[in-house]
């Protein structure tokens, strides 16, 4: 049974990762919160590009260098997406330069199944291409330039993307019977989910309210 292809968005927190999915969903002016860290844990979307479908991860920020608390997990949550993805879209920020967690990500990534893609976000003027090139030290290729909020260079970005994907052949039993689990805040979902599953799905924290967004809204626009 083929599986849809998967396509990965992971970054350090605040790099514009949520932009990026809602931009690409057609989620236009949708919800981006101002608090860095908004998505905890793994978010999946099926998308399309170019007559090619796709399930979009979006993660957590990923901070390599943490090793407990709330960071620590929700590295971890990402970690688990770039292994399930084909391909990785790695994006960084252009206003903030290359940084500590871009190249500690780069190096995880380097060891994983998956492809990697780099994009450099916030270039909302693209005549001025100096702050992309300064992305080529992190050793992951060409970096892409695009700006999540103005939607420049994102069809460029996922024609690369699509270019990488394994191919896949939809056929009647890939369709699964889809479930949502509802409930009032903190009444238990996410562990409940983690039980159903056998596995650290969702981040569950003792912090009230802890998931934001919405996991397998998998026919969404
Ligand atoms: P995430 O934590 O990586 O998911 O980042 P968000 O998508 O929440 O974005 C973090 C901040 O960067 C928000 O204030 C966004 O409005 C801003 N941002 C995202 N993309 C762009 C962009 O292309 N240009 C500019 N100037 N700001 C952006």
């Amino acid at each position: 049974m083929s599986r849809l292809p998967v396509v990965a968005v992971v970054g350090a927190p605040n790099v514009g990762k949520s932009s990026l999915v809602n931009r690409i969903m057609r989620r236009r002016g949708a919800v981006v919160s101002e608090q860095p860290g908004t998505t905890r844990d793994r978010a999946y979307n099926r998308a399309e590009w170019a007559g090619h479908e796709f399930t979009l991860v979006d993660t957590g920020g990923m901070e390599p260098s943490a090793k407990v608390g709330l960071e620590a997990l929700v590295t971890l949550q990402a970690r688990v997406a770039v292994e399930e993805a084909d391909v990785v879209l790695h994006l960084t920020d252009a206003r903030l330069g290359v940084t500590e967690a871009d190249g500690a990500i780069a190096r995880e990534l380097r060891r994983a199944r998956a492809k990697a893609v780099l994009a450099v976000n916030k270039l909302d003027n693209p005549a001025d291409d100096t702050e992309r090139h300064r992305f080529y030290a992190l050793g992951e290729g060409e970096p892409h330039a695009i700006s999540a909020i103005h939607g420049l260079g994102v069809g460029d970005l996922l024609d690369v993307v699509v270019a990488l994907l394994p191919d896949y052949e939809p056929d009647a039993e890939t369709e699964v019977p889809r479930l949502a689990i509802v409930g009032r805040p903190n009444v238990g979902k996410s562990t409940l989910l983690n039980r159903l599953l056998g596995a650290e799905r969702a981040v569950v924290s003792e912090r009230a309210g802890t998931r934001r967004g919405r996991r397998g809204d998998r026919n969404r626009r």
